[in-house]
């Protein structure tokens, strides 16, 4: 599943093509892309006809482009494997495309998901506000207004983030996962700043100072931003990839689905545990295992 960083590269790689375009031809393929609109597959292509984008941002997972009067926005969710391509040539629809529509002369933006976990609607943009400072006002799509800021935001508010984590008694992956607390964090990222900070997944969020858990939420903003500047490398002008695809990353992760191959750091061999539902890679000499959990 895309994270932040494989879905910013996504809003990095489409931005120069969508800003200030306008939408024409749209088609929308499937009555499941369009679920979370209100009418029909064919009402929502309708709607998007001759529509022009401002600016395509982002906030963990939800990538979105303004509208017109930055009211409103065409929101993008990626789900498991959505991915958003641009083409500057009439080509053949590829296998899968949910919403095709044509934004330059001879640009093509396709959005296409073979499993449809993600979807495209058009959705209000409403402010919100940066507990950091209060001048900060963002507009973010209505669907997305639940969720926080994320670790790459300049609205990130370090120490109020450390401070909601260490009031709950869950396991601190449990917290990290939590995108109402931070978002755009998932599996991946989440085991490689615990292995980068040493703290075991299953550790109680409410029971870690507030030094480690800034270092774990660092770790996890220095690891997403590497993987960024990888990311960004991958890919071409004309092909617009959702980064992440299994191997390349891969090459520059500690931990995350490297069981039983050594720590990077120790040698010890990395294990596997399931902590809150969800898969946990860690090493046993630097992640100690809390004693409970024995
Ligand atoms: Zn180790």
């Amino acid at each position: 599943m895309p994270e932040l960083p494989e879905v910013e590269v996504v809003r990095r790689g489409i931005e120069p093509y969508l800003s200030g375009a306008t939408l024409h031809n749209v088609e929308v393929h499937h009555e499941r892309v369009a679920r979370r609109f209100a009418g029909t597959a064919d009402d929502l292509a309708r709607q998007l006809e001759g529509q022009t984008v401002t600016t395509v941002e982002r906030r963990g997972k939800y990538l979105w482009a303004t509208l017109g009067e930055d009211t409103r926005s065409i929101l993008f969710h990626l789900g498991m494997s959505g991915q958003i391509l641009v083409d500057e040539n009439h080509l053949p629809q590829r296998a899968h495309t949910r919403l095709h529509a044509q934004i330059g002369a001879d640009t093509f933006l396709s959005f296409v998901d073979q499993r449809t976990f993600g979807y495209v609607t058009i959705d209000n943009l409403v402010p919100t506000v940066s507990t950091l400072d209060p001048t900060i006002v963002r507009f973010v799509p209505s669907l997305a207004a639940h969720i926080a800021p994320d670790l790459l935001e300049p609205a990130f508010d370090l120490e109020e983030v450390a401070r909601t984590i260490r009031s709950r008694r869950v396991p601190i992956k449990t917290a990290l996962l939590n995108q109402e607390i931070v978002s755009g964090i998932g599996n991946i990222y989440a085991d490689e700043a615990l292995w980068q900070a040493r703290v075991h997944a299953a550790r109680l969020a409410s029971g870690l100072s507030y030094a480690t858990i800034r270092e774990i939420l660092q770790a996890a903003q220095e690891v997403m931003q590497r993987a960024l500047n990888v990311g960004g490398t991958s890919f071409d002008n004309l092909y617009v990839n959702a980064a992440g695809e299994p191997g390349y990353f891969a090459r520059s992760l500690a931990a995350y689905g490297k069981a039983g191959t050594p720590c990077p750091r120790c040698q010890s061999l990395l294990e596997r545990c399931v902590v809150g539902g969800r898969s946990h890679t860690y090493c046993p000499n630097c992640q100690k295992v809390p004693r409970r959990n024995r």
